[in-house]
């Protein structure tokens, strides 16, 4: 009965999707290796902002020295196009702390030549980390990176060009070791209580990868297998998510176990801009979901506890603000700038586009 419900929030509105289809949305994509309950074999609950916790960033790399990753596994999570793959990679810390939110620096081989003619290794790339603090093994001794492999045509020339580091990460294999760096990031840390809270994510493509981190550990990784904390009854994660079609939602099995399993705590959107239409018969984008909603997403922003995190594309962004804005004026002459301004203020409003 819920799952029926969950699936018309999926595919409701007034797109050409059909019953079926909105009921494969999630089941077919992409599978992880990744036991979905996992009780995890050590206790990394320290990890954190409140006094008395410890709170790792730049650990490694920049003057420091940078630490050796080992990758444990990859597979594929496929993507818009056989091209333009997602990589699903886990990665042998060694333990290096980090928690939900947070990025490692993966510096490609090779040297290039800077501004002024000089031969200088190749710049740091970040990625999210799309595993809890526990790593997808449990014991805190990984990472995983969710990398969607770069290919474009140059502007000027036409060629086709490969992204440096994101090719060479889909094209690694279990073994391999990577130069890498880290923790980085505040920008979006995952609340440190977020089982009595409301936690709204907005996310395009590659940009669930930190989101992943936060619902591994708001329903999954924990001791016993079990969520690590008991949820408040107004507890909410919302995950409000953009790809391109069926074939490229990711982590779509996993998003299906964590609504089946916390149907009272877990809200799913998902827009497939090349299969769903808006209400104006345009691509459905993951903005015109969040105006399908708008009320609510409007009161929730109004509220005195919502916390809201945004990843993707600048342009994902720009669009989600434009429609907010419209949204504001449309439902109750809300100035959303200034309250935006106070969500940040009151550190509820966090952003990290690329
Ligand atoms: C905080 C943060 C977190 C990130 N997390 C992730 C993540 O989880 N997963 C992920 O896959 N990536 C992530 N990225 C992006 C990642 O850091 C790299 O930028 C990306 O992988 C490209 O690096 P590359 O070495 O492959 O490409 P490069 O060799 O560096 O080439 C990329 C260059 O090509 C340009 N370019 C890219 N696409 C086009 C295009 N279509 N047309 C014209 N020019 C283009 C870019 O402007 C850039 O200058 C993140 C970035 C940041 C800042």
């Amino acid at each position: 009965m819920q799952l029926q419900a969950t699936h018309a929030r999926l595919g409701s509105c007034n797109r050409p999707v059909d019953r079926l289809t909105r009921q494969r949305l999630v089941v077919r994509s992409s599978a992880v290796s990744t036991s979905i309950k996992q009780p995890c074999s050590v206790n990394l609950e320290n990890l954190g902002r409140a006094e008395g916790q410890t709170f790792p960033l730049n650990l490694y790399g920049g003057k420091k020295p940078s630490f050796v990753g080992k990758v444990v596994s990859i597979e594929r999570l496929g993507g818009r196009d056989k091209e333009r793959d997602v990589s699903h990679i886990v990665i042998d810390t060694g333990g290096v702390p980090f928690v939900e939110g947070q990025s490692f620096g993966v510096q490609p081989p090779g040297t290039k030549l800077n501004s002024r003619g000089v031969e200088v290794p190749q710049h740091v790339r970040l990625y999210s980390i799309a595993s809890s603090r526990y790593g997808d093994s449990g014991d805190g001794k990984t990472c995983t990176l969710c990398v969607v492999r770069v290919i474009y045509p140059d502007p000027a020339t036409g060629e086709t060009v490969h992204g440096l580091c994101s090719n060479y990460l889909c094209d690694c294999k279990p073994g391999d070791e990577l130069v890498m760096s880290g923790p980085a990031g505040t920008a979006l840390l995952l609340n440190d209580n977020p089982w009595n809270k409301r936690i709204v994510c907005v996310s395009t493509g590659t940009g669930i990868a930190p989101f992943r981190s936060f619902w591994r550990r708001i329903f999954f990784d924990g001791i016993d297998g079990q969520a690590p904390q008991p949820f408040s009854d107004s507890a909410m994660f919302w995950l409000l998510s953009g790809f391109a079609n069926t074939d490229s939602v990711l982590y779509g099995d996993e998003l299906k176990a964590a609504l089946e399993a916390n149907p009272k705590h877990m809200r799913l959107d998902i827009a497939l801009s090349l299969e769903q239409q808006n209400g104006q018969g345009g691509p459905e984008y993951v903005q015109d979901r969040i105006h399908e909603h708008a009320q609510e997403f409007l009161d929730l922003m109004a509220s005195d506890d919502a916390i809201f995190y945004f990843c993707g594309l600048k342009r994902m962004y720009s669009s989600v603000l434009e429609m907010l804005e419209t949204m504001g004026r449309e439902h109750r002459g809300m100035d959303v700038p200034a309250l935006i301004a106070q969500l940040k203020k009151s550190h509820r409003w966090h952003v990290e586009t690329a």
